[in-house]
């Protein structure tokens, strides 16, 4: 079966349905494939959807600011109404705490500064006066839960915190894709589930298309790989893997799910919590739950994954010892007899940081290495994926002089050589889930 399109996205996650979307409104005759059975049922159906601004570089903050704002205005930014119902953002608040390993948060409030985003400082007294279920003392810098030490104060309190109003979580990841998925049919782009590309076909140099499990090749001169924890391995499928100095790695992450403390109504009180010094980054949902996801401390072993097709997706040790961290932190908070939660994979950049870019093959491009913190940023991350094909497509050299996008709501430039796979590993990374 031959079939043609202008861009095909590989991957419908909310990422690439976001690229899709921007694809086909900039008339381009898109096709989205998934080996899922529908939009998001990949990482992005795992994800604790949080939307906060606490980024360890401003290029960071300015994305997940920008893209705040399509989250608040969703309907209106998609255009199109969803037989499922729209993905709706909830407000909640961000408490991030000062520690050694976020330099005390200095880098931070210069970013939000720079982009007029809220946010007050609150030393430890001010931190318990607002939420008296917090422990302000202080426990870091994290051990691990055979440590003797651990649970024990280290002595005196956190060194204060920041809260910011305007940050909350995405209550239906899953929905979001579709929400993505319908806008972008609405302008003429198409879906296919069930299919599972397995190379990436060339002709005279460039990419020509993708060719099936099961044989059937679809012809597209520009391909975008956005297959989440799979984005080594389609980048392996087209040979683009040594023009790149900043590569992708499956990692396992395990979120708990966990029953607030007796009394205390969790939904209405609480605030995102990103807590360097437990080690642990939390929110609110329903049923008066907390997630609880890791910040990866130190201390732990990273589970890198071979294979993501074929790990073992069960709960482990990890997962009691996220719940106890953040015990220490949240008053009264019990540790449940089951897990609960997920076990899923971060598609982990060498710094943690995307890689938005073209490649060495011409017409193949990527957004890759989402490193567990670019779900907020999707709005915008399709945008500059569209902005990005139309330029090089016609002609523009991006690796000699990169694209720039501008960004309406901050009032900034996206420069995209930022996001550059030939970049050196940045360097005011986090190397975590922050950033
Ligand atoms: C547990 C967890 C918690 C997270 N929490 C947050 C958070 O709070 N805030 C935040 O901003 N970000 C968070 N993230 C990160 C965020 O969810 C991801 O960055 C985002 O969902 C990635 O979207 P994607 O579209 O790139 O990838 P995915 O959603 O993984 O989609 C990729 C798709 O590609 C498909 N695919 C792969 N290979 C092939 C192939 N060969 N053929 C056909 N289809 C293929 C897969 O089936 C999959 O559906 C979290 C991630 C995880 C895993």
């Amino acid at each position: 079966m031959d079939q043609r399109y202008d861009a095909i996205v590989i991957g419908a996650g909310v990422i690439g349905a976001s690229v899709g979307l921007h694809l086909a409104k900039a008339g381009r005759r898109t096709l989205n494939l998934d080996r899922h059975a529908a939009a998001g049922f990949g990482s992005s159906s795992s994800s604790c959807a949080i939307v906060r601004f606490h980024y360890s570089t401003l290029e960071g903050c300015a994305m997940a600011r920008e893209s705040y704002f399509h989250w608040l205005d969703w309907g209106r930014y998609l255009g199109v109404a969803d037989e499922k119902g729209l993905a709706r953002y909830v407000n909640t608040g961000c408490l991030v705490v000062k520690n050694e390993r976020n330099g005390g948060l200095a880098g931070v409030m210069h970013c939000l500064d720079e982009l007029g985003i809220p946010y007050e400082e609150l030393a430890a007294r001010q931190v318990t006066e607002r939420f008296p279920w917090i422990d302000a003392a202080a426990y870091g810098p994290p051990i691990p839960l055979d440590d003797e030490r651990f649970g024990q104060p280290a002595g005196g309190e956190i060194a204060g915190a920041v809260y910011l109003p305007e940050s909350g979580y995405v209550d239906d990841p899953t929905l979001a894709c579709h929400n993505l998925q319908r806008a972008c049919e609405h302008h003429g782009g198409r879906f296919r589930f069930g299919v599972e590309v397995v190379d990436i076909l060339r002709e005279s140099g460039s990419v020509a298309g993708v060719r099936l499990a099961g044989g059937d090749e679809i012809k597209a001169p520009v391909v975008v790989n956005v297959a989440g924890p799979h984005s080594g391995t389609v980048n392996a499928m087209a040979g683009v893997l040594d023009g790149m100095s900043v590569r992708t790695r499956p990692l396992k992450v395990e979120v708990c799910y966990v029953p607030a403390p007796k009394g205390l109504e969790y939904e209405q009180v609480a605030p995102l919590i990103s807590d360097g010094d437990v080690g642990c980054y939390s929110r609110p949902t329903t049923g008066n739950h907390i997630v609880i996801g890791s910040e990866d401390p130190e201390c732990d072993d990273r589970v890198w994954v071979d294979d993501p097709s074929d790990y073992n997706s069960n709960f482990t040790r990890q997962w009691e010892t996220q719940v106890m961290r953040e015990a220490q932190r949240i008053k009264g908070l019990g540790i449940p007899g089951q897990t609960g939660g997920v076990v899923d994979l971060y598609d982990v950049s060498d710094d943690w940081l995307p890689i938005y870019d073209v490649s060495d093959l011409p017409g193949f491009y990527m957004a890759v290495g989402t490193s567990g913190n670019q779900f907020k940023n999707a709005p915008l991350a399709g945008r500059i994926m569209a902005e990005l094909v139309e330029k090089v497509e016609a002609g523009h050299d991006h690796d000699a002089d990169p694209v720039t996008v501008p960004l309406p709501r901050t009032g900034r430039t996206c420069d995209l050589g930022f996001f550059s796979r030939k970049r050196r590993a940045n360097r005011d990374s986090s190397m975590s889930v922050i950033g």
